[in-house]
């Protein structure tokens, strides 16, 4: 368990370590693991030794994982589950790998494929809380697709991730037998869909741990989220020289927003740093606060790196110093069980379509008295509860924030994806998606001329990375000669990448139904032409 699991009940979480603790604690085991990620990335040497078995105060012990059943979460105590996970850093030379496979777990040979040329099983034998991969597998009909003659292997979900058939089947559901514009109608198909539009916003209040719905507020995307909150909270509160702060590690959507209300008012942003391996430094995000400080926004995930930031303690230090602060959930929505009530985040947006959902809808989750406070983004129908000529008395929450007709279906879509997620079991998504990359990232460092970008303890999904003598864009269109879709470019991240020197990466992203065969995949296709 995480100080974000969404099932935690805040007593479980008061026995969790924080992620500051824990990196503590992985420092102390790990003394080495700086030196041991750079030697990857550099490929300059091995990594050495870890211990096999280390016991973690107040955890589980690393190398005491219960590979027969390896997600099946139940059997694991909850103050210890997030312990040994969110920290068994793997990431060593192909040598200690196999000694560690051996060593940790026989079912760790069922994934072992590059390292080994060999597989004991597969994706029918790794169990992801109620279902197999397998089974997780042909829920995703376009996994089934051929690219230029190959199998696909969608390498590329943090741009945007794919469909699960009861997803696909809701919105035909919805368009087949219940579409109707919402709340207006008096007729039975009005009701219908109101009533599954409604449902959806209560599955989307239930999947982030939120108090209640009126505090979800549906949108188009994590963009046009955070420029809702910039607009209609942060805005009123700018006078010249005031502050917002935002990380080194954001998204274009969470900088440009604050520059155009920054123009506006005369405020003023500054950056939280970020160290070598891609983790926030916090003592630095301290030092930024003075009284001028307005408001925080800061990413729960890099879409580049993949650093997971210590999302816990920004929140506890802006709330110290009495300011609120915004949480972009687009890269953890989908990887990270979160609990907002647990986190006690003021505000968190993410996109439907980074959690299986359809394109055109995402939510925002804002405290009820802070949504209550703040201003319409947009005037129209639906806001209003009363017009004249002379005044308008707007809505109540969440109608406030959503003028005109929305995306009612793709609403509905979001509403079985999250529901989707959930029957699976958020915490078991995440522990395997974990798994899988300390074993893409294994695997990855097995190839000459590879130089990884971002090597933080704590990473989900993504991991970005250079190639000698290759530009992005080559690498990109030989992976996909292969079926493998990754993403390059600059991934709307301009000012991370820049603080590693470079202009572009390749970035491939994981998700929940992609198998140690796809990270064979690319592997393999990667040694055959570099
Ligand atoms: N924030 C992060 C961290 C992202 O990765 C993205 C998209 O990649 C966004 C914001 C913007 O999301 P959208 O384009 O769905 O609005």
């Amino acid at each position: 368990m995480t100080t974000t699991d969404r099932n935690a009940t805040p007593e479980e979480l008061a026995g969790v370590p924080s992620s500051l603790e824990l990196t503590a604690i992985a420092n102390q085991l790990f003394p080495d693991l700086t030196e041991g990620i750079d030697a990857v990335a550099s490929h300059s040497g091995s990594v050495p030794a870890q211990p096999e078995t280390a016991a973690i105060p107040g955890g589980a012990e690393f190398g005491a994982f219960d590979w027969q059943n390896p997600f099946g979460l139940p059997s694991v105590p909850a103050a210890n589950a997030g312990t040994v996970q969110a920290y068994a850093p793997k990431v060593v030379s192909l040598e200690q790998a196999k000694e560690s496979e051996n060593a940790v777990s026989a079912g760790a040979a069922n994934y072992a494929g590059a390292a080994t040329g060999e597989r004991t099983s597969g994706n029918d034998s790794i169990r992801i809380g109620s279902k197999t991969l397998a089974q997780i597998r042909n829920d995703f009909p376009i996994l089934s697709e051929k690219v230029n003659g190959r199998q696909l292997v969608w390498l590329d979900n943090g741009a945007t991730t794919q469909k699960p058939q009861a997803v696909i089947d809701r919105l035909a559901y919805f368009y087949e037998h219940e579409n109707s514009n919402v709340h207006r109608g008096a007729h039975a198909l009005a009701a219908k869909s109101t009533d599954a539009y409604e449902n959806a916003r209560n599955v989307v209040k239930d999947f982030i741990g939120a108090g209640s719905s009126e505090e979800i507020v549906f949108v188009r995307g994590t963009t046009e989220a955070i420029n809702l909150i910039a607009n209609s909270y942060v805005k009123p509160l700018l006078t010249p020289g005031d502050e917002i702060i935002v990380s080194i590690l954001e998204h274009h959507a969470n900088i440009v927003p604050w520059q155009l209300i920054a123009e506006q008012t005369g405020a003023v942003l500054k950056v939280i740093p970020c160290d070598e391996t891609g983790q926030l430094i916090l003592s630095e995000y301290e030092k930024l606060f003075t009284s001028r400080t307005k408001f925080v926004a800061t990413t729960h995930v890099s879409n580049v790196l993949g650093t997971v930031t210590p999302i816990e303690e920004l929140v506890v230090i802006a709330h110290r110093y009495g300011v609120r602060i915004l949480i972009d959930g687009a890269q953890s929505i989908a990887h990270i069980p979160v609990n907002v009530s647990a986190l006690d985040a003021d505000f968190f947006v993410f996109s439907g379509h980074k959690v299986f959902a359809p394109t055109g809808i995402g939510a925002v989750y804002g405290k009820k008295e802070l949504l209550d406070a703040a201003k319409p983004y947009h005037g129209g129908g639906n806001m209003i509860a009363d017009v004249t000529f002379e005044r308008t008395i707007y809505n109540a929450l969440p109608n406030k924030f959503e003028a005109g007709t929305g995306s009612i279906a793709d609403a509905v879509g979001l509403g079985a994806a999250l529901s989707y997620l959930s029957e699976i079991g958020m915490p078991c998504v995440y522990r395997w998606e974990h798994e899988l990359l300390q074993y893409a990232l294994r695997e990855m460092a097995t190839l000459r001329g590879v130089t990884m970008i971002g090597t933080a303890l704590d990473k989900a999904s993504a991991f970005a990375f250079k190639v000698d003598g290759y530009s992005d864009e080559e690498i990109g269109k030989r992976l996909d000669e292969f079926g493998i879709a990754v993403r390059t470019g600059h991934h709307c991240a301009q000012p991370v990448l820049r603080r590693f020197g470079y202009e572009s990466a390749v970035r491939p992203t994981l998700a929940l139904y992609n198998s140690p065969d796809d990270i064979d995949a690319l592997v393999k296709a990667l040694r055959s032409f570099i």
